[in-house]
């Protein structure tokens, strides 16, 4: 949790759309609040007056996981609060469950298009059709040899082998692409798309510069740090720089813009909030240090210094993902170098 919240700046204050309604934000764009079943327990999703093709109607933006409660939640809305309009276009930040795991239904129930990056949409269409990648063997040797030994662990990520596709049953065979520096025009308004890296593959925040609001996907969130993992099927990655990077170039958005995060309350003070993000990342990398000066350590032998707190499967596994991103970081910067042990766990030394 972001001990500097008091920081940031909360327009709305308290408000939140009750499930199935929306709350409007900015002329033309609603906020829609779906549930999660993790301990995350939301998702933001928006809603964007529209005009295409000569039709009035909704851009819808990020859909939740596909389960029968997020459905339902969906038709509420579009029973009550499109204004008797159709969904037009679902457009996804990422590839991730809550955010494309309606997709198709979407797309489908509104013969619609999907608009997302092509290599997320990519990552997605193998993830959900593949039983290996997201899960399974592949991911527990990649934490066996970054020091993750406890058998019931490594036995229960082995069997999570279908988790992505669990929560994304389909990805539309079909998609347009969104690009960085691209413009889309949407209703009465152009979204100038921002690309992230190091969350997902190819991450699109979208920027509305007349309304001032970002709407910001999983890349700045104000109360959790956005989730940056090194995963098995990109095992030498170092997604934190490149995370770092990607928020660094955010800053050139006018300091006032209401962020529209996936997680939490929409806010204001995105500059604090990326100032905070990156001393919370230094922080963190000056414990690693700390940890690897005083003997080589893997990164099971970082939970403890980098999450002071119990961790269940879930947790561990993200846990996990972090701390090597955290100890990549470090080592493509030249700050540590990393050893095989005999035990075949890789360990990094300062
Ligand atoms: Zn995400």
């Amino acid at each position: 949790m972001n001990a500097l919240e008091h920081q940031l700046h909360y327009p709305l204050g308290d408000a939140l759309p009750a499930p199935g309604t929306v709350l409007e934000v900015a002329p033309g764009v609603r906020w829609v609040r779906m549930g999660l079943p993790f301990a995350l327990d939301h998702i933001n999703l928006w809603l964007l007056r529209d005009r295409l093709d000569g039709r009035e109607g909704w851009a819808i933006v990020d859909c939740g996981i596909a389960n029968d409660a997020t459905r339902a939640a969906w038709e509420q809305v579009f029973a009550q609060a499109l204004d008797g309009l159709p969904v037009l276009r679902v457009i996804v930040t990422h590839m991730h469950p809550d955010h494309i795991g309606n997709a198709a239904w979407l797309c489908e129930r509104w013969d619609c298009a999907l608009w997302i990056s092509a290599t997320d949409w990519n990552a997605a269409r193998m993830a959900t059709l593949s039983t290996t990648g997201y899960g399974g063997d592949s991911a527990a040797a990649h934490f066996a040899r970054h020091g993750l030994a406890d058998p019931e662990s490594l036995a229960k990520v082995r069997q999570r082998s279908n988790y992505y596709a669990s929560m994304v049953p389909a990805v539309p065979a079909r998609f347009r692409r969104l690009l960085d520096g691209g413009v889309l025009r949407v209703g009465a308004h152009d979204w100038h798309c921002h690309v992230g890296y190091g969350h997902a593959p190819e991450h699109i925040a979208l920027h509305q510069p007349e309304l001032g609001v970002l709407i910001s996907g999983d890349m700045v969130l104000p109360r959790i740090s956005t989730n940056v993992s090194v995963i098995d099927i990109e095992p030498e990655a170092d997604p934190l720089t490149l995370y770092l990077a990607s928020i660094a170039r955010m800053r050139k958005l006018p300091a006032d813009t209401l962020v529209l995060p996936a997680h939490g309350r929409p806010f204001t003070g995105l500059h604090t909030r990326i100032d905070q993000l990156q001393a919370h990342h230094d922080e963190r990398f000056a414990e690693v240090i700390a940890a690897c000066t005083a003997r080589p350590t893997s990164a099971a032998e970082l939970l403890p210094v980098l999450f002071k707190r119990a961790l269940d499967l879930h947790q561990t596994t993200f846990a996990m993902g972090e701390a090597i991103a955290h100890l990549h970081a470090l080592w493509f910067a030249g700050r540590l170098e990393r050893r095989l042990g005999d035990d075949g766990v890789l360990r990094f030394a300062a």
